[in-house]
């Protein structure tokens, strides 16, 4: 018997297009943000329309996607998961980080409109996926089969704690003009995203440090300040 491995190839069947600009402040997992949307669209040969038929029957969604943005770089057999505070070390196959053999991830999202024309697309909210992701496959999310009532994860066992986020009044402003002129209710979703926290939890509060992301073609800035004892994510600016 030869023990030699085969290899398979797979190729995009879609790409996503998403607010998310850069990696840094994307949640960690599906529906954490669950307001954000995005459009897959389907890519050639595999932007048949029909290949779609039923689908919007599904509430929600697999989508099995390439780490595209990090693919090229190794995977180690142990990773340390931010949520762990990045100082505890778990076997990769323990977790859902990026770096990993394949780079493949998995995410469950929901479907909010099969669209048919021009071009076959779905648009979907609260992903948690790089603009530009290539998609590997889509599968229906099928509720008796996939929730499982009795599982348990004592790595994950809650959704993090979440962190207080507040705008300046600066914030408010470039929130409702973006608004106005793009339909799209931003202070609501950076409420949603920015309460995840995108600090690593290893990096210490300093009131002082400017973060930023990039959310549509936005430069979003905030810092971190003390609010009744208990540090808040203060939102600078929109530009
Ligand atoms: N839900 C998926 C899973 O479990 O396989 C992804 C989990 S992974 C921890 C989520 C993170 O992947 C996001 O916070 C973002 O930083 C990163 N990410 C999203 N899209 C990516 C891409 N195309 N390439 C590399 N990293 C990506």
């Amino acid at each position: 018997m030869s023990t030699e491995q085969p290899g398979y190839h797979i190729e995009p069947i879609a790409f996503v297009r998403s607010p998310y600009r850069e990696k840094f402040g994307i949640p960690r997992q599906p529906q954490l943000a669950p307001d954000v949307e995005a459009i897959i669209e389907l890519a050639a040969p595999y932007d048949r329309g029909e290949a779609l038929t039923g689908l919007e029957q599904s509430s929600h969604i697999w989508l099995q996607f390439i780490f595209h943005h990090t693919a090229d770089k190794a995977w180690k057999p142990t990773v340390r998961p931010p949520r762990l505070g990045g100082n505890r070390r778990l076997g990769v196959f323990a977790t859902r980080a990026t770096h990993r053999p394949n780079a493949l991830g998995l995410s469950v999202v929901k479907l909010l409109e099969v669209i048919t024309s021009p071009s076959p697309a779905l648009r979907i909210s609260g992903c948690d996926l790089l603009d530009g992701t290539p998609i590997v496959d889509i599968k229906p999310y099928i509720p008796y089969v996939d929730r499982v009532e009795e599982a348990h994860n004592l790595i994950a066992s809650e959704a993090p704690a979440l962190i207080e986020v507040a705008l300046s009044e600066r914030a408010k402003e470039d929130c409702a003009r973006f608004e106005q002129n793009r339909g799209i209710a931003l202070a609501k979703l950076l409420r949603q995203i920015l309460a995840q926290d995108p600090k690593p939890a290893y990096q210490p509060f300093n009131e002082s440090r400017i973060y930023g992301m990039k959310l549509f073609d936005q430069n979003v800035t905030w810092r971190y300040r003390q609010n009744n004892q208990q540090w808040q994510l203060w939102v600078v600016a929109i530009s």
